[in-house]
């Protein structure tokens, strides 16, 4: 197994609750499996995974990377596991001459996966105009930042977007930002504009804070919730109506596939995304969603967030649809 590290410029530096990053870094990880080339991907991100050095120490420890799909070996470094992971499944479904996403179980063909638009944090007018673009470049659905100001301003931007795309899916991610009572008037004054989900209303910790606020015609969606929780104790819950997967925090494509399947049992919906991770990743992320029997719009045109990339024109979108590669494995390996 050979790993080779790369870093990648955001387009624009970003504020996460771990602190604002301006590169991606991370290792590409090949393998070769009985003459087969496998090529995985492993990106960490601090607040979801283990750290950079972590992810290296624990890829070079590898000596077996076929054994570690079926133990725990790897349980403590999600992203060394999705690239070490990822490298074996794209090395095995070529060899089964078959693209990843059949290879993770789906039954038949998918040309395509259905992806948002995420608008940030403007104001009204901006806002606005950035959910038009999106709707007529085909985007199904846009997703709205909000919590970051007063609830009162987040509704006029809700407002502002709705008046313009009278049709679009329309989510908000508060990513925790409201204590309980907020979080009620705001699903009461989403309600109004036709949201579907609201995306972690309450901190990531409160699972019976999200129960509660369930029910009404906005949605609940977990993401952080999912990640300190796991998927065991969201579903003990009856904390979510939606989650958030990223392979990439769920330790690879196989685990976060397992984890999907179980919510959709359960009658949960489903979004894919990334952690703003590399096009080896990000591909794969679009066959784990083509995999699975059903996913809403999912969280995948993150390619614009990177001001450069590992591959270009993997698994691009076009008219707010991700392309499902069809080749064999996931992309081609060099
Ligand atoms: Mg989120």
């Amino acid at each position: 197994m050979r790993i080779e590290p790369f870093s990648l410029s955001l387009s624009t530096p970003l504020d996460t609750a771990a602190g604002t990053i301006d590169e991606r870094r991370g290792f590409l990880v090949r393998l070769d499996s009985d003459g087969t080339p496998g090529l995985g991907e492993a990106t960490p991100l601090p607040g979801w995974t283990e750290s950079l050095d972590d992810c290296e120490a624990t890829i070079r420890r590898v000596d077996d990377p076929e054994s570690t799909l079926d133990d725990d070996s790897l349980a403590a470094a999600p992203a060394a596991r999705h690239g070490v992971s990822l490298a074996v499944l794209d090395a095995r479904a070529r060899a089964a001459g078959e693209p990843l996403y059949r290879h993770l179980g789906a039954t038949a063909s998918t040309e395509e996966v259905p992806v948002n638009a995420t608008v940030g944090d403007g104001e009204p007018k901006a806002t606005a105009e950035a959910a038009a673009d999106a709707v007529a470049e085909g985007f199904p659905a846009v997703k709205l930042k909000v919590g970051a100001r007063s609830l009162s301003a987040d509704i006029e931007r809700l407002e502002a977007v709705r008046r313009r795309c009278p049709d679009v899916e329309l989510r908000a991610d508060a990513n925790g930002a409201w204590d309980h009572e907020t979080a009620e008037r705001a699903l009461s004054a989403f309600a109004d504009h036709d949201v579907a989900f609201v995306e972690q209303p309450l901190s990531a910790g409160d699972l019976s804070g999200h129960a509660d606020l369930r029910g009404g015609p906005v949605g609940i969606a977990l993401d952080e919730g999912l990640h300190e929780h796991g998927i065991d104790a969201v579903l003990a819950a009856a904390a979510a109506d939606v989650i958030i997967i990223k392979p990439m925090a769920l330790g690879g494509v196989d685990q976060a596939a397992d984890v999907g399947r179980r919510a959709i049992d359960a009658g949960l919906d489903v979004v894919v995304t990334t952690t703003i991770d590399g096009a080896v990743a990000r591909a794969a992320a679009v066959h784990l969603a083509a995999a699975l029997p059903r996913v809403r719009a999912c969280g995948l045109a993150t390619r614009s967030l990177l001001a450069e990339d590992i591959r270009e024109n993997v698994a691009p979108i076009r008219s707010g649809a991700a392309v499902v590669p069809q080749g064999k494995g996931n992309i081609p390996p060099s």
